[in-house]
């Protein structure tokens, strides 16, 4: 059962106030707790932190709570609490910000395939600018449940039959110029 009671000294004080300097999240402090997007989330029943008590620990400094939350895996982008919200606060892009830092340090649900898919997905398009589908589902799958790969074959088999998952890996042309390479090189 999730802890609902929380301490002062759990918290970061000024964590907060560095996701809500991330694109999108500027509106962050003015949430006034009502719950509007918790209501409107088509997926807060899966959730294990509703959206707006995701917005009280980010508020508050809670990081590694709201970090190692399924929530914000589970968020589908899909902006209605952003659209309904009284406040106009995007909850999603302050979603996406803790992903992008949930990712950045590690800090990922154990038994929770998302995290992982956009793991392998930045990786995959950072290092070619393209996501091939056949090797990100290999790659996944072997990371988080391999037997799975059995039961894909028979589906796998029909798309590669019809020329819809090529095993090929795909990249843009000039993939030396994408950010990460372009870094690695020292090239600015
Ligand atoms: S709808 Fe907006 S103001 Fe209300 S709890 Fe959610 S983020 Fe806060
Ligand atoms: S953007 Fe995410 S958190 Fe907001 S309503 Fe949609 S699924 Fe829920």
């Amino acid at each position: 059962m999730k802890r609902h009671i929380k301490y002062q000294v759990d918290a970061q004080a000024d964590w907060g106030a560095m996701v809500g300097e991330q694109p999108g999240c500027e509106r962050l402090f003015s949430c006034i707790q009502c719950g509007t997007c918790s209501g409107t989330c088509p997926v807060s029943i899966y959730m294990d932190l509703s959206p707006r008590r995701i917005m009280a620990l980010v508020r508050e400094g809670f990081r590694d709570d709201a970090l190692a939350s399924k929530t914000i895996w589970l968020c589908a982008s899909c902006y209605s609490c952003s659209v309904a919200c009284p406040q106009k606060i995007s909850v999603t892009d302050v979603m996406y910000a803790l992903k992008r830092e949930a990712l950045s340090k590690g800090i990922l649900p154990k038994d929770l395939a998302i995290p992982v898919l956009a793991q392998e997905f930045c990786s995959m398009v950072s290092k070619t600018g393209r996501n091939s589908e056949f090797w990100l589902v290999l790659r996944v799958a072997l990371r988080t449940n391999p037997f799975a790969l059995f039961t894909m074959l028979p589906v796998a088999w029909n798309l590669m039959r019809t020329g819809r998952l090529p095993l090929g890996r795909e990249a843009i042309v000039r993939k030396w110029e994408l950010p990460a390479r372009a870094a690695a090189k020292g090239v600015r």
